[in-house]
């Protein structure tokens, strides 16, 4: 039975991760500050006497024995990562400087949950490994992207001075049951939105793109790979099916049969206006693709969001 280290293991990512492990036969440790997640998120594994949550800063060091460690711990939507700047760079400055110290004193494998944003408002579509970015390094989301490229420098440099045993995956955006009702992402505030016949809320006109992945197939990318072996990536995770923001309202509202209307508000400074990844090297690496159409990952996400409410 391996010990994994799961940090940010009561997020909306980690807690399905979490639940994973835990299904395949593993003790878990989820490590987590609750600064976005919370005790619902994991109420259903607390029971388990392969589960264990620590709660912890990853700013301060703590040593737990593990074979393997995923660092999801940041918050990832766009008001949370800026409700504390400095904060959030520290999480993935000192965080990951953390946990690579003691992946190197255990001998475990660590891996890192970065991100599209590395790509920051992309100047090449769709985005490639190889692509090194078009990002601000001084603006709102900043604290945010390049604290995530900051940490996957450090990645590589454990890797290459000290011959740590690194896995660095790029997510992007995934939705799905568990995302924090508060997030102000697009997913979770449309949905929410329609349910209650209140306007739906696209910024600008609509006409960014984003690609949404399920969380399911992103968790079954990450698992594989933490378990390839001579491929340390960094690997594009994310679903390539692109749409318009203006789009994605108007599938909300067919699907959930919403009365709400759409109305335009101001588009938020930064705002990439173009995102799709290219999954080609995770197809040939990890031979991996996400399964789920939107349609499928959104009616989950949906009742999800419906039974929340009902029961909030
Ligand atoms: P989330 O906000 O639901 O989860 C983050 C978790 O980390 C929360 O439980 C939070 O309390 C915890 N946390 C934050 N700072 C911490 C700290 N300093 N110490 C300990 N715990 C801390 O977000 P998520 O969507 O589940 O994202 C998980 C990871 O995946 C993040 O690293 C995020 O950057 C990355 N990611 C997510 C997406 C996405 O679309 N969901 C896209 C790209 C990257
Ligand atoms: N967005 C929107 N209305 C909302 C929330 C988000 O139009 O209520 C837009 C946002 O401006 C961005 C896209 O949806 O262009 C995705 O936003 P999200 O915060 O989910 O993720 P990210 O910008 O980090 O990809």
């Amino acid at each position: 039975m391996k010990r994994i280290i799961v940090t940010g293991g009561a997020g909306f990512l980690g807690s399905h991760l979490c639940e994973r492990l835990l299904k395949e036969n593993n003790h878990v440790i989820a490590i987590d500050n609750f600064f976005t997640g919370s005790k619902e998120n994991i109420s259903h594994l607390l029971d388990n006497k392969n589960f264990e949550i620590i709660i912890n800063d990853i700013i301060e060091y703590i040593h737990v024995e593990c074979d393997e460690i995923y660092n999801f711990a940041c918050p990832a939507s766009p008001i949370h990562y800026q409700r504390n700047p400095v904060h959030t760079f520290k999480t993935s400055i000192f965080g990951i400087l953390n946990m690579l110290n003691l992946a190197r004193d255990c001998k475990a494998r660590i891996l890192q949950a970065s991100t599209s944003e590395v790509y920051g408002d992309p100047l090449e579509h769709p985005q490639k490994e190889n692509y090194w970015g078009h990002v601000n390094p001084n603006g709102i989301r900043s604290c945010y992207d390049e604290g995530k490229r900051s940490a996957e420098t450090l990645m590589m440099d454990y890797y290459r001075q000290y011959n740590t045993d690194i896995k660095i995956i790029r997510i992007f955006n995934t939705y799905g049951p568990r995302m924090n009702e508060n997030d102000g992402r697009v997913v979770s505030n449309f949905i929410i939105q329609a349910l209650q016949n209140i306007p739906i809320t696209v910024y600008g006109d609509g006409s960014q793109t984003r690609s949404f992945c399920y969380c399911d197939d992103l968790i079954d990318g990450a698992i594989k790979m933490m378990n390839s072996e001579n491929f340390i990536g960094p690997v594009n995770l994310g679903n390539p099916y692109e749409m318009t923001v203006l789009e994605f309202a108007k599938k909300i509202v067919d699907m959930t049969n919403s009365k709400s209307q759409i109305i335009f508000k101001d588009l938020p400074q930064d705002d990439p206006i173009k995102r799709q990844p290219d999954i080609t090297l995770a197809k040939e690496k990890l031979n991996w693709k996400p399964d789920y159409k939107l349609e499928e990952g959104l009616k989950k996400t949906i009742e999800y969001f419906d039974n929340y409410l009902k029961n909030k």
